[in-house]
């Protein structure tokens, strides 16, 4: 687990680095420098340094493609059945 610290609040926020993996592969950018971690006590958002992850995000760096692997497929599949849908709905 990732741990950080709200810089607002200070509470202790923990975050799984295979998810915060694959919000990092959603984003545009190619080599993001922060993720933005949304506090659940205060609502704040934390810019954590993904250098200072990284170790981290290494370690699961396979389940994280895994997933993000995993999360194409299913939009791929979502967007064959809106389009299968569409034709339907055509002819
Ligand atoms: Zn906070």
């Amino acid at each position: 687990m990732i741990h950080h610290t709200c810089f607002k609040c200070g509470r202790r926020i923990e975050l799984d680095p295979v998810f915060v993996g694959m919000e990092l592969s959603k984003l545009k950018v190619k080599k993001p420098k922060f993720y933005k971690a949304l506090c659940p006590a205060c609502q704040s958002t934390n810019k954590v340094s993904i250098a200072q992850m990284q170790s981290e995000l290494d370690a699961v760096a396979d389940e994280i493609a895994a997933k993000v692997e995993e999360m194409e497929k299913a939009r791929a599949e979502a967007k064959a059945a809106k389009r299968a849908e569409a034709k339907a709905k055509a002819s």
